[in-house]
């Protein structure tokens, strides 16, 4: 997958590019991460990339030309399908979504600043709005960094282990079980039994049990949105879905 990041401030993504389980995505190749500062399409000799918004009021707004000069450029290299604006007032980006965007070979993400892009660039080159929740950060790159690191673990061979991916909060739709690790008693708090005893079958009822437990307790929300075929199932057999092969890009 190939993820274009539209900044002014780079420096605030780049050294997450290098850490951890992305910056092994992005070390062994299985994810590249570029970064386009919008500055560098200006044209005007102080690369102007903002201006005051018509009809006055606080706040500067982000010109047209920079960002879609940038975003052009980026389409004719790269024959992208998907540019993605991250704004508040985008579709809430939650596990859905992001496995939405997992089979995508490629996007260009936007990164705005001060109170957001001129509208225009939105009518005229995004295909996607994404918010990363209801709250107003400064600029967009911790919103990208969030999509960055969220998609990445979707890929295959991101994450060493795909059970631990199928484990987490929300993969199929629950917020994960409790996990422990040594000492089995820790200031008289003991370990379950049942994770010491070595019954695989056994822990996984166990992990399941736990998993609909706090669900149920923690976000209810969550229940509601399972079919009576997907409670039955994780009931019944097990933690088990996937994107299926046939839903990536060709
Ligand atoms: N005036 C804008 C509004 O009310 O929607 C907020 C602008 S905010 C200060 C600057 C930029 O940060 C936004 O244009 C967007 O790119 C990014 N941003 C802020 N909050 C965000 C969120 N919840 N999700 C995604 N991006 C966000």
């Amino acid at each position: 997958m190939r993820i274009d990041v539209l900044t002014l401030f780079p420096e605030l993504i780049e050294p997450a590019l290098h850490a951890g389980v992305l910056g092994r995505a992005v070390n062994n190749g299985l994810m590249s991460v570029s970064l386009v500062n919008p500055r560098d399409f200006a044209t005007d000799r102080h690369r102007t990339v903002d201006d005051a918004p018509y009809g006055g009021g606080a706040g500067m707004v982000m010109k047209c030309e920079p960002l879609c000069a940038a975003v052009e450029s980026l389409i004719e290299k790269n024959s992208l399908r998907h540019v993605v604006l991250l704004t508040p007032r985008g579709r809430r980006l939650d596990q859905a979504l992001v496995r939405e965007m997992a089979v995508w070979q490629d996007m260009v993400l936007i990164c705005a600043r001060y109170e957001g892009v001129d509208e225009r660039v939105s009518e005229m080159l995004v295909s996607d709005e994404i918010s990363i929740g209801d709250y107003v950060l400064s600029g967009g790159e911790t919103a990208a960094l969030v999509v960055v690191e969220a998609v990445s673990r979707m890929l295959p061979g991101v994450v060493g282990n795909w059970e631990s991916v199928e484990t987490d909060s929300f993969y199929d739709g629950l917020l994960g079980p409790p996990q422990y690790t040594r000492p089995p008693v820790f200031r008289g708090a003991a370990v379950p039994e049942v994770l010491l005893n070595g019954d695989h079958a056994a822990i996984a009822r166990f992990r399941r049990r736990e998993a609909l437990r706090v669900t149920r307790t923690r976000r209810p929300d969550l229940l509601a949105n399972l079919d009576e075929e997907m409670l039955k199932r994780l009931a019944d057999t097990g933690r088990k879905t996937g994107i299926p092969e046939e839903e990536n890009e060709p």
